[in-house]
């Protein structure tokens, strides 16, 4: 790893030199170029280049995902947004129309999905079946077959948690609602100011692998406190193993993402009839271009790029999972649900054919013991990033957070188990590795957020030449 650093900081020094003047005289550079400058080449930590995962991405999976992510399996994801903040009481809520979320009536989400959560296979329904049958019958455990209970005593070891990175959201909770993801875009809110920098504040302080003396300096209100020089910040950083620099690497992503959105989505306009949603290029420039934010913008677009080669790493990984001939995506409209089943599969061959991902060898496979740990030590870190999300005081971000925190999690779930997944029966339950529904739409909402964000980052280029 340590060559693959200094490759990237020689590259670096090298654009640096270009685009500086230090080398030859230079025409000065345009806006485009002075956020996406270092948004290109090769990525740290993976074999592959950014521009092939824009043409990869934005002509070959963006539009069938889009495609995919607009059938009713998709669309309805179930919510609490209720659960309180566990970690403080003073939650301010945004008062604003923008941060409302418009949670479905009961008659609008297909009965397949209502009925239940695990109706999304042959498997699962035989298994339902035979348990319910069992319980009418009064029947005890011991009646089930041998399988069934082996089956229902491994799912629900899964669910229970020990392999999962998020605090699930108790779905069976009064509380829990279906929410259409196409009624309730992300997009600019408003949301921001202390209680968003609290949010995010926490999310990295308490919780990306930082020794305690190691403040990053983030939160803009704590102008001069415990903060140290960005140097020592990345030295920090590039000290860690591979997986721990990867953690805040994909924190980071996220958060560019959601504001990558927020700038492609903004209200533009209001007036008394309507609202026009677009492309704002100074709050795009605000965060991304490398002079206004000393640097930093175009790191964070390419920790962007490196949660998206992560997800899709995962998708590659999770494949067989769905290629069993009992899975469905279950919504109760068989043609719709076979045909649903085709695209999914074939974005997954797309993603599977895609040849640049990252060196097998450098992540999550460490010695046994040591890759345990990590799980372990990555799963903790996760579930309390997920639970900071029930302290989201607006309700449009607090949905879309923990949505996509949920995908992630759902993501490194996957990479944990690649070999569990790679050993499963071609058909009948799998006892070892198993997805619910609402991990599975998390999972494909999330990568579609960062797909689109990506696509985005090609709208946002476009902008920025056409203005100078
Ligand atoms: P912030 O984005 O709040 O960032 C705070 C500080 O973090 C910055 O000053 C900088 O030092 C550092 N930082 C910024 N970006 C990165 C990065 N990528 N990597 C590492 N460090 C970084 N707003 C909406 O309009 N719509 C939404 O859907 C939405 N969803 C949100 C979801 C969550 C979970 C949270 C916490 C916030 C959400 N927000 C949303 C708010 C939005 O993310 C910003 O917090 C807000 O726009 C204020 O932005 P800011 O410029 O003050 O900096």
């Amino acid at each position: 790893m340590d060559g693959g650093w200094g490759f990237l900081i020689g590259l670096l020094g090298a654009v640096w030199l270009l685009s500086s003047g230090h080398g030859e005289q230079q025409p000065p550079e345009t806006a485009a170029q002075r956020c996406f400058c270092q948004v290109s080449g090769y990525l740290d930590d993976c074999t592959c280049d950014v521009e092939t995962i824009d043409r990869f991405n934005n002509y070959r999976l963006f539009p069938r995902l889009q495609k995919l992510l607009e059938s009713d399996y998709f669309r309805y994801y179930k919510v609490n947004l209720k659960r309180p903040c566990p970690f403080w009481n003073d939650i301010s809520q945004c008062g604003r129309r923008d941060c409302a979320v418009k949670p479905c009536q009961s008659d609008e989400v297909p009965d397949g999905i209502k009925s239940a959560s695990y109706k999304y296979s042959e498997e699962a329904n035989n298994l339902i079946e035979e348990c319910e049958q069992a319980e009418r019958l009064g029947a005890v455990d011991e009646s089930l077959s041998e399988e069934t209970q082996k089956a229902v005593l491994q799912w629900t070891k899964h669910d229970d948690s020990s392999d999962n990175f998020c605090e699930a959201d108790d779905i069976q909770s009064p509380d829990a609602e279906y929410v259409d993801l196409l009624l309730n875009p992300e997009r600019y809110t408003g949301y921001k100011g202390p209680d968003a920098w609290k949010i995010w504040n926490v999310i990295y302080e308490e919780n990306c692998f930082k020794p305690q003396a190691i403040k990053r300096p983030l939160n803009p209100l704590a102008s001069g406190q415990g903060k140290i020089s960005e140097n020592t910040f990345y030295s920090w950083l590039e000290g860690l193993c591979v997986e721990k620099r990867a953690f805040y690497r994909l924190i980071s992503g996220l958060h560019a993402s959601i504001n990558v959105h927020l700038s492609a989505r903004y209200l533009l306009q209001e007036t008394w009839l309507e609202k026009k949603w677009g492309h704002n290029i100074t709050e795009f420039q605000q965060r991304f271009d490398g002079i206004l934010t000393e640097g930093e913008g175009p790191r964070r677009l390419k920790n962007l790029y490196f949660l998206y080669l992560i997800e899709l790493r995962a998708l590659s990984k999770v494949l067989p999972f769905f290629e069993r001939p009992d899975f469905q995506l279950f919504t109760g409209n068989k043609i719709q649900d076979e045909e649903n089943k085709m695209l999914l599969l074939e974005i997954l061959h797309e993603i599977k054919s895609f040849p640049l991902h990252f060196d097998e060898n450098s992540f999550f496979a460490g010695d046994k013991k040591e890759a345990h740990k990590l799980k372990e030590d990555f799963r903790l870190h996760f579930r309390n990033i997920s639970r900071i999300m029930d302290c989201v005081g607006c309700f449009k971000c607090r949905l879309w957070g923990k949505l996509q925190t949920q995908g992630l999690g759902t993501a490194l779930k996957v990479l944990f188990s690649e070999k569990l997944i790679a050993n499963m029966p071609e058909s009948g339950p799998s006892y070892e590795f198993h997805l619910t529904r609402q991990e599975i739409v998390s999972l494909f909402n999330a990568f579609g957020r960062i797909s689109t964000s990506v696509k985005e980052l090609e709208n946002f280029r476009n902008l920025l030449q056409s203005i100078h």
